[in-house]
């Protein structure tokens, strides 16, 4: 066993602390990473808070990770000690589904996979994530980053990248096409740079016009603000797809009334609470309503590689572990500009 520095949730309610934890020793087939920046997802908070029901304390959150690999087990062909690598919200999964060899193993049926953090893992042991500096990953869960993109930018591609990136393609975005994004958080930032990437025209839906002009900067041809209803008349029937990642509760049926004719409405936030909405918003114009999650590990690396084409990355503000817990009050407040990355270094 390896024992690393680590910072941990302990409760619903307490703020998260310092601990060491344990990882296994390098196997065969593992790789062992020196994590240099870590991302803050609302989903740690989520799942940290309990909102998505019981988890077993101590957790230590975290699914977007950048680092290096520092030492490859025997039987390790894909990646070299040296190589610059990041692990999202998979560890693990069967491999043997109809999922998992579709490259889809966000979907494995055993469970959805081995999930990063919260997991009990092959070995019996509760997953451990990216809070830590370091972390030992089977090398098929294991990413190239692209060259020149430097860790801090990186970090979040492993989960809001590749969240965002995901559903973008799946439903044509691109050229012609309108794409609205609602919140623009960590998900939502990303979704602008990657939408406007693929040549589509793109609308922020934001609770206020505070942050207007970051949107436009990161690529956002119109930024609207939810909290005026002339927005709701404006874009009526407008939007050919629309993402969103609010982290609460949304009016559905006020947003699927801005989509056109075969529109569709991608629900990437994970609110605790049901959304509910009237099927009439969706039959009287043939309009779709969605969910994705994360993505595979073949369209993970698809996204890293689209990004290093792109020189696209999070727009970051970096934090030493001790910021943690006024990083997610921040998140929580939605102040958060656009993702809060821990610097590992600092977990002393
Ligand atoms: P985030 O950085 O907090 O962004 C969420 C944004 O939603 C906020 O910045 C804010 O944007 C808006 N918002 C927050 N509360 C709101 C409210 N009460 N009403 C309206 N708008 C509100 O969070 P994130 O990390 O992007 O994650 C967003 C959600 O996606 C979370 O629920 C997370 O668990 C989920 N998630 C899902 C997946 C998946 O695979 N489906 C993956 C990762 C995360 P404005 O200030 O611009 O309004
Ligand atoms: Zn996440
Ligand atoms: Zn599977």
């Amino acid at each position: 066993m390896l024992t690393v520095n680590a910072y941990a949730a302990t409760s619903a309610t307490e703020p998260l602390a310092p601990m060491t934890i344990e990882r296994r020793e390098v196997g065969p087939h593992d790789v062992l990473i020196e994590i240099k920046y870590c991302g803050i997802c609302h989903s740690d908070i989520h799942h940290a808070r309990s909102d998505w029901g019981p988890v077993t304390y101590p957790v230590v959150p975290g699914h977007e990770i950048a680092g290096v690999v520092t030492q490859a087990g025997s039987e390790v062909t894909k990646h070299a000690v040296g190589d610059r690598v990041g692990v999202g919200c998979l560890v693990d999964s069967c491999r043997t589904c109809v999922n998992c060899r579709h490259g889809r193993e966000q979907y494995c049926v055993q469970g959805g996979g081995t999930l990063t953090f919260g997991s009990v893992d092959k070995d019996g042991r509760l997953t451990q994530g990216g809070y830590s500096t370091h972390i030992v990953v089977t090398e098929d869960f294991v990413l190239k980053m692209p060259d020149g993109l430097e860790f801090h930018h990186a970090a979040p591609l492993m989960c809001a990248g590749i969240t965002t990136y995901s559903p973008l393609r799946r439903f044509g975005a691109g050229p012609g096409k309108r794409v609205a994004v609602i919140g623009l958080g960590g998900l939502g930032h990303m979704a602008v740079k990657f939408a406007r990437a693929m040549g589509a025209e793109v609308s922020v839906l934001s609770q206020s016009l505070k942050k207007m002009d970051d949107g436009l900067r990161l690529g956002a041809d119109h930024y609207y603000a939810t909290s005026d209803p002339e927005t709701f008349e404006k874009l009526a029937d407008a939007v050919d797809i629309i993402i969103n990642t609010v982290s609460a509760k949304i009016d559905l049926d006020a947003f699927l009334g801005l989509l056109a004719v075969d529109g569709a409405l991608v629900n990437l936030g994970a609110p605790a609470e049901p959304l509910s909405l009237h099927v009439f918003s969706l039959i009287r114009k043939g309009r779709s309503f969605a969910g994705s999650l994360i993505g595979g590990l073949p369209e993970t690396q698809e996204m890293l590689d689209f990004c290093g084409e792109h020189g696209l990355g999070a727009e970051v503000e970096i934090i030493p572990a001790e910021g943690i817990n006024e990083a997610y009050d921040r998140v929580l407040a939605s102040d958060v500009r656009y993702r809060f990355v821990v610097n590992t270094s600092t977990l002393t």
